[in-house]
């Protein structure tokens, strides 16, 4: 049985991909701090006997003496506060220093992990660096529009980092690696307080709190629901023409957020009332992938549709009130 190790398997999408690894009949190796994840996540997956955790920050050094033994097939690297919200406990503007120091050193030492074992390697790098993009859709060779030290800079710019690194192990050593960036993710065993916006609506509705669109709601995103995201994932490490390559992963549906804000009051039949409050600092106004490369290079693309993915987070969150 291959071993892959996992960074950030206690957070939403790192829990639903050492799942799916499990599946596919992985020895799953799973490395996290909970920072941002849960310890129900990791209590969840330790009832398969292949799956082994380690709790550790991965901007150790050390991190990489604890894996010496394991000859690992691949590596994921996805640990890094991902929601930019600063109403949330969990997001990266609560942890600033510790978002630069996961996706730059954290990222060296998993590189140095997949470098020793000759292991395939992917970074999760995200929508993020293109930043407040001027051109739509976003495709992979667009080099963005970031503010260098803004509040979003501490993801934006440690996710640059991330991928100059890993592109630099790919040319200095001629690593086996690869880059996804990821665009907005939701589905089940997303954090409640972790202040994105699909976990945000549907927890107001469900409560009849007033759902809390940001500005004017006219901002677009493109929503893709994690068994879409994880496959994808998987495709990405295990193709070999994808070395050295750098892919959007997501689902080109495009949407306004006043548009969401109604599908998600509309599907949880909720009273709420929609508000409006102001738009943070940076706050991209438009998002949607162009997934050509991912379609032609992976055979991948998204297959749930936006209304069926959110009634299934709404069973999930539903759920998770009545225990
Ligand atoms: P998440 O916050 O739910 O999970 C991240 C996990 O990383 C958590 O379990 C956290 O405890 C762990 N972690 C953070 N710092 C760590 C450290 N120093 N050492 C060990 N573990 C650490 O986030 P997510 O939504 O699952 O995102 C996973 C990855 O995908 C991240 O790299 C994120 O930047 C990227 N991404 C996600 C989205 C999305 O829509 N969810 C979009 C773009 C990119
Ligand atoms: N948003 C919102 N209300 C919320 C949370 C977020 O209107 O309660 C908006 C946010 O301002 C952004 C979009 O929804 O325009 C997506 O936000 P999210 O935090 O999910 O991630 P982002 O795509 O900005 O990284």
């Amino acid at each position: 049985m291959q071993s892959v190790l996992v960074s950030g398997g206690a957070g939403f999408i790192g829990y639903h991909l050492c799942k799916l690894l499990l599946e596919k009949i992985f020895e799953v190796y799973c490395v996290d701090n909970f920072l941002t994840g849960s310890q129900e996540n990791i209590a969840s997956l330790s009832k398969n006997s292949h799956f082994h955790f380690i709790e550790k920050d991965v901007t150790e050094r050390e991190v990489c003496n604890v894996f010496e033994a394991i000859s690992f097939s691949a590596v994921f690297h996805l640990a890094s506060p991902a929601s930019p919200n600063k109403k949330s406990p969990r997001s990266y503007i609560a942890y600033p220093i510790e978002t630069l120091l996961v996706n730059s050193i954290g990222t060296q030492n998993m590189l140095e992990i997949a470098k020793k074992h000759k292991s395939k390697f992917l970074f999760t790098s995200s929508s993020e660096v293109y930043g407040d993009p001027a051109i739509t859709p976003q495709k992979e060779d667009y080099f963005g529009n970031v503010n260098p030290n803004g509040v979003r800079s501490v993801y934006d710019e440690a996710k640059r980092f991330g991928e100059a690194i890993t592109m630099a192990y790919v040319r200095k050593f001629n690593m086996d690696c690869r880059i996804v960036r990821i665009f907005n993710t939701y589905g089940p065993n997303m954090q409640k307080d972790d202040g994105r916006v699909v976990s945000n609506f549907i927890n107001q509705a469900l409560e009849n709190k007033d759902i809390t669109i940001y500005g004017d709601g006219m901002q677009t995103r493109s929503f893709c629901y994690v068994d879409d995201m994880v496959l994808g994932l998987t495709k990405a490490l295990f193709i070999d023409k994808s070395k050295g390559e750098v892919i959007n992963l997501g689902n080109p549906d495009k949407r306004t957020i006043a548009e969401l804000a109604t599908i998600i009051k509309d599907l949880t039949m909720s009273q709420s009332k929609i508000i409006y409050e102001s738009l943070p600092e940076d706050d991209p106004k438009e998002r949607k992938p162009d997934i050509k490369k991912a379609q032609s290079l992976l055979g991948w693309q998204p297959n749930m549709a936006l209304n069926d993915g959110l009634r299934k987070t709404i069973v999930y969150f539903r759920q998770i009130r009545q225990t």
